[in-house]
């Protein structure tokens, strides 16, 4: 079955940062979804600033995965649109959120925790190595991949421990990363992958664009039992024990 993905982003950096502008001319979310279209996946694109923020009842009813990535708006995005989008996760939705989404309502919404964490913009290397090399996110890679430069995120990571952790990153100056992090919530899954910088190529980098197509074949709802919750008649006699 056709996957069909969501990409959002914010949309704000490129418009006014003209470094930005020059890595993503049409956007962020532009590589990552012509390389979705390439792999058969149904995209569409969404962002902050259209009608509802791109992301009203009707577009998450057609969503099977959300990628999210927010920086600099964070607090522009409606609580209705969070409260919207947390819901579909419980119904089985898929979110994979990328980079600086760490700090977005939606994602701190559905971690209950800060998700704040270390940070330094300083053209590191960064080396993510794959921990659990069994997940289906990690199919196809070899032991680890480099970004050759990257922001830093360090410990601590304020987020509930991953359910499964894929990837840790370290980084030329020292610091180590949780930057592969699995959850479910409700019947929703989801992917926190940490790179994705805005004044990188990153997005145009062949292992990270395989790493999220990966996330969202893993993400994607299954045809689960409906959930059925209250008062239920017995579906034995139940026995007299007098
Ligand atoms: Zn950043």
């Amino acid at each position: 079955m056709t996957i069909r993905v969501t990409v959002w982003n914010e949309y704000r950096h490129e418009k006014s940062d003209a470094a930005v502008r020059l890595v993503y001319p049409d956007g962020l979310h532009a590589p990552i979804a012509a390389h979705l279209r390439q792999q058969g996946m149904q995209v569409r694109v969404a962002t902050l600033d259209e009608p509802d923020n791109g992301l009203p009842a009707a577009v998450l009813a057609e969503t099977d995965v959300l990628t999210w990535w927010g920086h600099m708006a964070h607090g522009e995005v409606s609580d209705a649109v969070v409260a919207r989008v947390q819901q579909r996760v419980l119904e089985g939705m898929g979110l994979l959120v990328l980079h600086s989404g760490h700090f977005s309502k939606v994602f701190q919404t559905l971690m209950g925790t800060t998700c704040n964490l270390i940070w330094r913009e300083a053209d590191e290397r960064e080396r993510i190595w794959v921990v659990e090399p069994g997940h289906p996110i990690a199919a196809g890679l070899g032991p680890y991949f480099e970004i050759p430069r990257e922001e830093m995120y360090g410990e601590r990571f304020d987020v509930p421990a991953p359910e499964t952790l894929v990837f840790v990153s370290w980084f030329e100056g020292g610091e180590v990363f949780r930057s592969g992090c699995c959850y479910q919530r409700g019947k929703g899954r989801i992917f926190y992958f940490r790179p994705g910088h805005e004044t990188y190529p990153t997005y145009l980098q062949k292992e990270v664009l395989h790493v999220i197509t990966n996330a969202i074949k893993w993400a994607a709802p299954i045809d689960g039992p409906a959930v059925e919750y209250g008062n239920r008649a017995a579906l034995e006699t139940i026995g007299d024990r007098a």
